[in-house]
C-alpha cells in the first residue's frame, strides 16, 4: 500500500492523479490533499478518498473551508497556508508526493518532498525550472525518485535504456532527446492576426485538457521552452542533446535516438492518466482508464522544426536555458506575470514574450546558489515584468 499527498488536487492533474488513485483503492492511500480554491470540489474529493489532511493553501479562507467541511461530514482534519503544504508533503507517514501545484507556488512543498526522501511524481515543472540544481542535490542527497509526470519528460523516462546512469548520455549510446510538441492551437495562423489573438482562442489546445497557465503556454509554446530546461535538469543532458520536434497529432510523446541509428518513442492517447499511472505504480503497469491507442483512425503522422518568430518564447526559453539558473529564475516568474496579465486582458497574446524578453533584458547577470538567491530573483523579476507592463501597456 502506498499512502499519497496529492498537491495541487483541485486542478486538471489533481483530477486525473485522483481518478488513477481511486481505480486502485487496494494499492494507494490518500494522506493529504490540497487546493488554493474550488472548496467545494476539494470537499467532495476529501469525501470521496477520505484522507487525514485537508489543505487549504489560502489562509485567509480556512474559516470557510472548516464550515464547508462540517457540511460534506468530512472527518478529515482542514489545515491551511504554506507551512501546513510543506508539512504534509515530508511526513513520515507517506511514501509518494504528486507535485501538481502550478507555478513557483509549488517549489517549497515540492522541495519538502524532495528533501524528506520521498518519492516525488513532479508536474510542478516550474520547481525545477527555477530551483535545477539545487533541486537535483537535494534529490541525490536524500534519495528521492524523481519520476516525471510531464508527458514528455515521461515518455523520454520510458525511452531511456534501463539503469541509465543520470549524466551520461553518451556511456548509454544516445545521440539526442527528441522533445515534441504540438505546436498549439497558432501553429497555422497568419503571423500577421497573432496580434488579435483572444483569450478564447489561446485558451483552447487542440488535443490536451489542461489548467488555464499552461493552456496559454502551449499556445506561446513556453510550455516547451520551460519543458526543455526541465529535460535537462531530469535526464542531466546539455541543451545541445535535446531538440524540439512539432508533431501535431500529439501521439508520439517524445522520443531518444541512439548511436545505431535507432529511435525508441513512446506513443498514447493525449490523456495525462497514462504518466499519472507510470509514476505511481513505477516500475509495474496498472489501468490508468485511457482509451487504448487506435492505429486504424491514425492516418496522418506529421512532424515540423519550430519557427522562432512564431515562437518567441521557445527561442527566450532555450536562451535562458544556456545563460543559467537565475534566468531560467526570472524568465518563469515573468511568465507567470504576463500570462496572468494575459488573462486579465491586460496586454495581448504577442505581449507575453515582449514582457518576458524585456523583463530579462533589464535585469543584471548574477549567479544563484540557494533558495533563498532564487526567492530573490522570482520576487525581483515579477516587479521588473510588472513595472514593464506598466510602462509599456496601460495608460
Ligand atoms: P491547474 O491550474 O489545473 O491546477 C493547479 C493546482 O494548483 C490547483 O489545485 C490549485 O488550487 C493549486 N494552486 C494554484 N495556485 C496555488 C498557490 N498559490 N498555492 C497552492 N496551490 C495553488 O494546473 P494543472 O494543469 O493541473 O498543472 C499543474 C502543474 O502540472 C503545472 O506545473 C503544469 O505545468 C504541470 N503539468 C500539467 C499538465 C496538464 O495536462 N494539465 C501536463 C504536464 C504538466
Ligand atoms: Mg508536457
Amino acid at each position: 500500500m502506498q499512502t499519497v499527498t496529492v498537491l495541487g488536487a483541485t486542478g486538471s492533474i489533481g483530477c486525473n492523479t485522483l481518478d488513477v488513485i481511486n481505480r486502485h483503492p487496494e494499492k494507494y492511500r490518500t494522506f493529504a490533499i490540497t487546493g488554493n480554491g474550488q472548496l467545494e470540489l476539494l470537499m467532495q474529493q476529501a469525501q470521496k478518498c477520505s484522507p487525514r489532511f485537508v489543505v487549504v493553501a489560502d489562509e485567509a479562507r480556512y474559516k470557510e473551508a472548516c464550515t464547508l467541511a462540517t457540511e460534506y461530514n468530512i472527518t478529515a482534519e482542514i489545515l491551511c497556508g504554506a507551512k501546513a503544504l510543506e508539512d504534509v508533503s515530508c511526513a513520515a507517514e507517506i511514501d509518494t508526493v504528486m507535485a501538481a501545484i502550478v507555478g513557483a507556488a509549488g517549489l517549497l512543498p515540492t522541495l519538502a518532498a524532495v528533501k524528506a526522501g520521498k518519492k516525488v511524481l513532479l508536474a510542478n515543472k516550474e520547481a525545477l525550472v527555477m530551483s535545477g540544481a539545487l533541486f537535483i542535490d537535494a534529490a541525490t542527497q536524500s534519495g528521492a525518485e524523481i519520476l516525471p509526470i510531464d508527458s514528455e519528460h515521461n515518455a523520454i523516462f520510458q525511452c531511456l535504456p534501463q539503469g541509465y546512469e543520470y549524466g551520461e548520455l553518451e556511456k548509454a549510446g544516445i545521440s539526442k532527446i527528441l522533445l515534441t510538441g504540438s505546436g498549439g492551437p497558432f501553429r497555422e495562423r497568419e503571423l500577421s492576426s497573432f496580434n488579435a489573438i483572444t483569450i478564447d482562442e489561446a485558451s483552447s489546445h487542440p488535443n490536451w485538457s489542461m489548467g488555464r497557465k499552461i493552456t496559454i503556454d502551449s499556445a506561446t509554446m513556453m510550455n516547451k521552452g520551460l519543458e526543455f530546461i526541465e529535460a535537462c535538469w531530469l535526464f542531466g543532458a546539455s541543451p545541445d542533446d535535446i531538440q524540439v520536434v512539432v508533431h501535431p497529432q500529439s501521439f508520439i510523446h517524445s522520443m531518444v535516438q541512439y548511436v545505431d541509428g535507432s529511435v525508441i518513442a513512446q506513443l498514447g492517447n493525449p490523456d495525462m492518466r497514462t504518466p499519472i499511472a507510470y509514476g505511481l505504480a513505477y516500475p509495474s503497469r496498472i489501468d490508468a482508464g485511457v482509451k487504448p491507442l487506435d492505429f486504424s483512425d491514425m492516418a496522418n503522422f506529421s512532424f515540423e522544426t519550430p519557427c522562432f518568430t512564431r515562437y518567441p518564447n521557445l527561442k527566450l526559453a532555450i536562451d535562458a536555458c544556456r545563460e543559467g539558473q537565475a534566468a531560467t529564475t526570472r524568465l518563469n516568474a515573468a511568465n507567470e506575470i504576463a500570462v496572468a496579465s494575459f488573462l486579465e486582458g491586460k496586454i495581448g497574446f504577442t505581449d507575453i514574450a515582449v514582457v518576458n524578453e524585456e523583463t530579462l533584458n533589464k535585469m543584471e547577470p548574477v549567479t544563484v546558489s540557494s533558495i533563498q538567491q532564487i526567492l530573490e530573483q522570482d520576487t525581483a523579476a515579477r516587479a521588473a515584468a510588472d513595472q514593464v507592463i506598466r510602462g509599456k501597456f496601460t495608460c
